[in-house]
């Protein structure tokens, strides 16, 4: 299929996979680029070794607050900053020892109305464990009492100047531009391309469009992806694409106008110098 990257991605923990080590280094073997999302609890001294040494390109931490008591606040788990910091810090030293820069060390904040307040210091944060990229998102709403007050705006808009200016400082690739664009208004001609360039396949087979979608486009265990993402229902929905149109699961978008919030992986390693 000439697959550039594969994203191992939770709606859950991955890590919780007793075989994720395989996924892992199957991934690398093919010569894809690899890209995990954790909440960094798990990870053991044997497994950082394994995944340094496999060559994995990007592990990204689900980390929403710099400190233990704001990340355990809204984590409502005792004790979890510790082991996230402590695993963060155990990337930093085993690639260092392995003389690589590899994986990019990658921290992912949701901004609520529970960190707003410190959010220029996940870029300390990042800076003491070496971290190498910091994202913010924004949160799409499961509990109306984690988003963000109008009032808190303005202090939030500050903090995010703050962080990008401290990024600057300590070479930390940072997202605030393609954050605080999430907030305009996209032109008439915004397109996405995602059903052309991107599949999520749930741990069921169950391939979807997008993580926003629910709309089942086959599953990988009734027909090989290939008829799947060359199958009638997926051309069907391109179609819809093509004419700048955009289906229901859109409306929640936060990546909308296409792909904006994604760290373009080309984009990061070109910034580190890395291609
Ligand atoms: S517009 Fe957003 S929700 Fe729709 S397919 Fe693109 S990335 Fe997914």
């Amino acid at each position: 299929m000439g697959t550039r990257r594969v994203h191992v991605v939770g709606g859950g923990e991955p890590l919780l996979r007793r075989d994720i080590l395989e996924i892992m280094s199957a991934v690398k073997r093919f010569g894809m680029e690899g890209v995990l999302t954790t909440n960094g609890t798990l990870f053991t001294e044997g497994l950082i070794r394994e995944i340094v040494r496999c060559g994995w390109d990007v592990v990204m931490f689900s980390v929403d607050g710099p400190n233990a008591d704001v990340y355990e606040d809204i984590r409502g788990v005792s004790g979890s900053f510790d082991r996230v910091y402590s695993s963060m810090k155990s990337f930093s030293r085993v690639r260092a020892e392995f003389g690589v820069c590899k994986p990019l060390l990658h921290i992912h904040c949701v901004i609520l109305n529970l960190n707003f307040m410190v959010i220029d210091e996940m870029i300390d944060l990042a800076r003491d464990v070496g971290a190498n990229i910091v994202t913010f998102d924004k949160y799409y709403p499961e509990y109306e009492d984690l988003i963000l007050r109008k009032e808190d705006l303005s202090t939030t808009l500050r903090n995010l100047q703050k962080a990008y200016q401290k990024a600057q400082r300590y070479g930390i690739y940072i997202n605030v531009e393609d954050f605080l664009s999430l907030w305009m208004k996209p032109s008439p001609n915004t397109r996405c391309y995602w059903p052309w360039l991107y599949a999520d396949i749930d741990p069921n087979g169950d391939v979807l469009p997008c993580c926003f979608s629910h709309d089942v486009m086959g599953n990988i265990k009734k027909h090989s992806f290939r008829q799947i993402w060359d199958g009638e229902k997926y051309n069907n929905l391109r179609k819809i694409f093509k004419k700048k149109e955009f289906p229901d699961f859109c409306k929640d978008c936060t990546l909308y106008p296409g792909l904006i919030n994604r760290v373009p992986l080309g984009k990061v390693l070109h910034y580190f110098r890395l291609v």
